[in-house]
């Protein structure tokens, strides 16, 4: 692995600031619709134009360095700027670039990333997952579940099962199908979701739906709970699958009660409907593993994936299918009137297993579990003592931290004050980039940070969460 102290050459960065930044983001606010982007807003602010990265850093194109403590969108798992990632794309673009996997043809990328994977994910409970299905992200396999899931109740002779049960502020993607799957309020209220047949139970979010005096254990327990509860308002005989989030992401990295996700499998295996774990944000080490499902003993029946399984230098994602849906699926199933142009992409496969044999490699799962995930855990959960956090807590490389208007009453602050936005507009200017969501402010760094490059990113939130206490007391916000 690169040492920390190997950034691009001062060329490279000069190269970068001698773009015009002003002219890209005139001609950026003109054409370029962005995701998830207030356009109006973007137009009068202008973007930040990313221009280079490498190891655990990124540059603007003013030539500003930035700790990118977000991986990117939770996927750089193996850092920026890895050559062999590179030249395994440069070899399979010039040896075979593209051909589809339909109608009885495949590719060797596609065929020994299956084996792979299948060869990774851990047989839990008698259950093996010896069968993948590739997509380009994590909403379309996420599409990809829904028509799986339903397919095989349909095989089944249980054709009236067909609802799916999320939950609120899980995050399954930005897709017709994704964006139902997940709970999340704002997109729900743009362009009619969820789709017929898809509903949600609350999140376990112990910080904010616990009783007070509830132990963590007690929560845990009654949050699973809410599942039975809505099978049964449904009728068992309709529920097809449970999808969920091992820990809740993009919602705000919600880790669960050590309880809740035991007491989900009872409630799942009680009714028989399938489990599906989205493991977008979770699996390829994220956690500590390289599927999430291991590390809270669940048993699912299908697992997605997507961004670490080619640490987001290249589009992939997929589905892992557990041998109670495959089977299913193939001896009974017929043609699955289902697939995509870049289902088994070569070039995607090939960079996904350069960066699965570099990860093995490097040992960087053993790493985030034993050496620096807890050491991220020791120091980020200190924080906890900042007069500005209410709670902090990390799972392997992830952490979330609450920001709160007191501490011993867990009050939060008034939403229209815009208090994480306006942390993390501390976390630009100090050269660190973290997430908001709403005042939970997010990490999730690349896999390769060292401790000392933890002890650096510990030092800049530190900064940026004074600057956003000197801030709110400057303005009469807190005492
Ligand atoms: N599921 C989860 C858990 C995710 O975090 C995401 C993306 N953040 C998705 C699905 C959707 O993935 P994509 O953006 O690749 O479609």
């Amino acid at each position: 692995m690169k040492p920390s102290s190997l950034i691009p050459p001062p060329a490279l960065v000069r190269r970068a600031e001698q773009q015009d930044t002003k002219a890209l983001q005139a001609l950026d606010s003109a054409h370029y619709i962005h995701p998830f982007t207030d356009h109006a807003d973007l137009a009068t602010r202008g973007s930040r134009v990313i221009t280079q990265a490498d190891n655990i850093y990124i540059w603007d194109s003013e030539g500003a360095k930035i700790l990118d403590a977000m991986s990117g969108l939770w996927c750089v798992n193996a850092g920026y700027g890895r050559k062999e990632l590179a030249d395994a794309g440069y070899q399979q673009t010039m040896t075979l670039p593209f051909y589809n996997s339909f109608f009885q043809t495949t590719n060797v990328p596609a065929v020994q990333l299956a084996a792979k994977l299948a060869q990774l994910a851990p047989a839990v409970g008698g259950r093996k997952f010896e069968h993948v299905f590739f997509s380009s992200s994590g909403s379309e396999s996420n599409d990809t579940n829904v028509r799986m899931v339903r397919r095989y109740w349909d095989l089944l002779g249980q054709p009236q099962r067909k609802v799916i049960i999320g939950r609120h502020n899980g995050y399954h993607g930005s897709t017709m199908a994704g964006a139902s799957l997940g709970g999340m309020s704002g997109m729900h209220a743009q362009g009619d979701l969820p789709i017929p047949n898809i509903t949600h139970i609350e999140q376990p979010h112990f910080f904010e739906n616990a009783n007070p005096g509830e132990s963590e254990a007690d929560f845990g327990l009654r949050a699973a709970r809410w599942l039975d509860e809505k099978i049964l308002s449904i009728g068992a005989d309709k529920v097809a699958a449970f999808i969920a989030e091992p820990v809740q992401g993009a919602g705000g990295v919600i880790i669960p009660p050590a309880t809740y996700w035991p007491e989900i499998q009872r409630i799942v295996d009680k009714h028989g409907i399938l489990l599906i774990s989205d493991e977008v944000i979770c699996a390829f080490g994220r956690l500590g593993h390289w599927f999430a499902y291991e590390k809270f003993g669940i048993r699912p029946d299908l697992v997605t994936f997507a961004k670490g399984v080619t640490s987001g230098y290249v589009p992939l994602g997929g589905v892992l299918v557990g041998d109670r849906v495959a089977k299913v699926l193939i001896d009974k199933g017929g043609e699955f009137n289902h697939g995509y142009t870049y289902s088994g992409h070569p070039v995607a496969c090939a960079v996904a297993l350069a960066n699965i044999e570099l990860m093995e490699r490097e040992k960087l799962v053993e790493r985030v579990k034993d050496d620096t995930g807890p050491y991220l855990a020791e120091r980020f959960e200190a924080l906890a003592q900042h007069p500005l956090v209410g709670a902090a807590e990390t799972c392997g490389f992830v952490g979330g931290l609450v920001l709160v208007k007191n501490k011993a009453t867990r009050e939060l602050f008034d939403e229209a004050l815009g208090v994480g936005m306006r942390c993390r507009a501390h976390c630009f200017k100090n050269g660190l980039i973290m997430r908001a969501v709403g005042d939970r402010m997010i990490i999730a760094p690349p896999l390769v940070m060292t401790r000392a490059q933890v002890d650096e990113m510990m030092e800049l939130i530190h900064r940026c969460l004074d600057a956003t206490l000197d801030e709110l007391r400057t303005e009469g916000l807190l005492a």
